[in-house]
């Protein structure tokens, strides 16, 4: 056994020691969540409030602080873990899935590159002590899903830092207990020369600049705000983004954001099974016409299944080691999984919407799919598919096209 998988071994073990003491699985305390956002998710829709009885849940639960490893206080969940949790609440309410996946991804960058932070470390702690919810602000201006850019920079005054940043987009921002943003590292640096840092509420205060009035999401409660912040320099990660966005946050936030696509895919498929068979039982037996557009969506939901789930052991198998999290085949998958998941997702939702018919089309009745396909279509523009697909054109350019079936 080599250093890194006893060292798994040894988390995993400390890990399932750890949930043993608190008498629950991860799993069970998933499903409490599930129930509370499944309960509020269609007023959550309608009135475009955030779903504040899943998020508490998650907090009874210590759901938020799942990741945070168990020297600090959390249970040291895996990715497998976290995504299994993110399609679980996918299939109760998008939008409470989407707070969740988005606040575990920020809590996987403190977890990957705080350790040895004096800063970053505590902020683990009170994350798994307070269940504190963080929030994400990437998007600025105009500049859209171009996170790699950034205009706003950090000012430095001796152990004092400053920011003011014009965030068009920022989920939950209102409701977060912290936000973990992105800025150009200096005002003389170019705008791909950036850092991560992370804020709690006192550092900061946000000004509303633009409402979240959309098709669907509408929980996310996913606002611009003027952000000005003021912290201490040690906030900001040791480690440069470039680092952090390629090793961990595009492929924790695109592995967590798959799997809540997948659980709304999930819903609106069980949707769908429910319609064809009542209307097959009416029908003494006989399929309806609509049983091939079910099989359909079974069928791509199986491949997105399939598509999260080897991109998670893909992820695990080097979450540990840089070079392969850094190598062009790896980096170009994980994009693309983005990519797919988001097609196939809208395509499963699409396929159900059609086998259920007009009770799928309707807003009312227990068929209807209409929410779930309001949120879904989110996926493909939430950072553009087109965008990525034209910022990795040259390296798949560079990585050659697989000679053999499985490696
Ligand atoms: C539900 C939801 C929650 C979100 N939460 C947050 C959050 O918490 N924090 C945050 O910072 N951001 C958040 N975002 C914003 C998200 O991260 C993206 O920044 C945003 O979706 C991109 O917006 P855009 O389409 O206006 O911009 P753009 O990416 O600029 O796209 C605009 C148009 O240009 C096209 N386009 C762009 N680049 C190319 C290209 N190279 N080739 C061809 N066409 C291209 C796109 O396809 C699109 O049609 C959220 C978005 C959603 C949907």
């Amino acid at each position: 056994m080599n250093i890194q998988e006893a060292n798994f071994r040894h988390r995993n073990e400390r890990r399932e020691a750890s949930l043993l003491d608190r008498g629950l699985t991860f799993a069970e305390r998933t499903a409490t969540v599930a129930a509370a956002a499944a309960a509020e998710a269609e007023e959550i829709d309608q009135t475009g409030r955030f779903p504040k009885a899943a998020i508490d849940a998650a907090r009874d639960r210590k759901l938020l602080g799942a990741q945070i490893p168990v020297e600090f206080g959390g249970f040291g969940a895996s990715i497998h873990d976290i995504a299994e949790m993110c399609y679980t609440l996918g299939r109760a309410c998008s939008s409470a899935a989407m707070i969740f996946a988005m606040h575990q991804t920020k809590v996987a960058c403190l977890v990957r590159h705080g350790n040895g932070s004096r800063y970053h470390e505590a902020l683990m702690r009170r994350v798994a002590s307070e269940q504190l919810l963080l929030a994400s602000s990437t998007t600025e201006g105009n500049n859209g899903g171009n996170i790699r850019c950034s205009a706003a920079a950090v000012e430095q005054h001796h152990d004092e830092i400053s920011l003011v940043r014009n965030a068009t987009v920022i989920s939950y921002g209102a409701e977060a207990d912290g936000i973990v943003t992105i800025a150009r590292r200096n005002s003389d640096a170019a705008a791909s020369d950036q850092v991560l840092l992370a804020l709690t509420k006192e550092n900061y205060t946000l000004q509303r600049s633009l409402a979240w009035e959309t098709l669907g999401m509408r929980g996310t409660c996913s606002a611009g705000f003027e952000l000005k912040a003021k912290a201490s320099a040690e906030q900001v990660f040791p480690e440069p983004y470039e680092k952090i966005h390629a090793h961990t946050m595009t492929p924790v936030a695109h592995l967590c954001w798959s799997s809540v696509w997948a659980g709304i895919a999930a819903a609106a498929a069980d949707r769908a099974q429910r319609f064809i068979r009542k209307a097959a039982r009416g029908a003494g037996g006989q399929m309806p016409p609509g049983a091939a557009h079910f099989t359909a969506a079974k069928m791509s939901l199986t491949k997105l299944r399939a598509l999260i789930s080897a991109n998670l052991d893909n992820y695990a198998g080097r979450e540990h080691d840089e070079r392969a999290l850094s190598a062009i085949d790896f980096q170009s998958s994980i994009n693309l999984l983005k990519v797919e998941a988001s097609e196939l997702a809208v395509q499963t939702v699409m396929s159900a919407m059609r086998a259920c018919g007009l009770a799928g089309y309707r807003n009312d009745g227990e068929f209807s799919v209409g929410r779930l396909l309001r949120d879904v279509l989110s996926a493909p523009l939430m950072i553009n598919n087109e965008r990525i697909l034209s910022n990795i054109a040259s390296s798949s350019l560079m990585s050659g096209v697989p000679s053999s079936l499985r490696d």
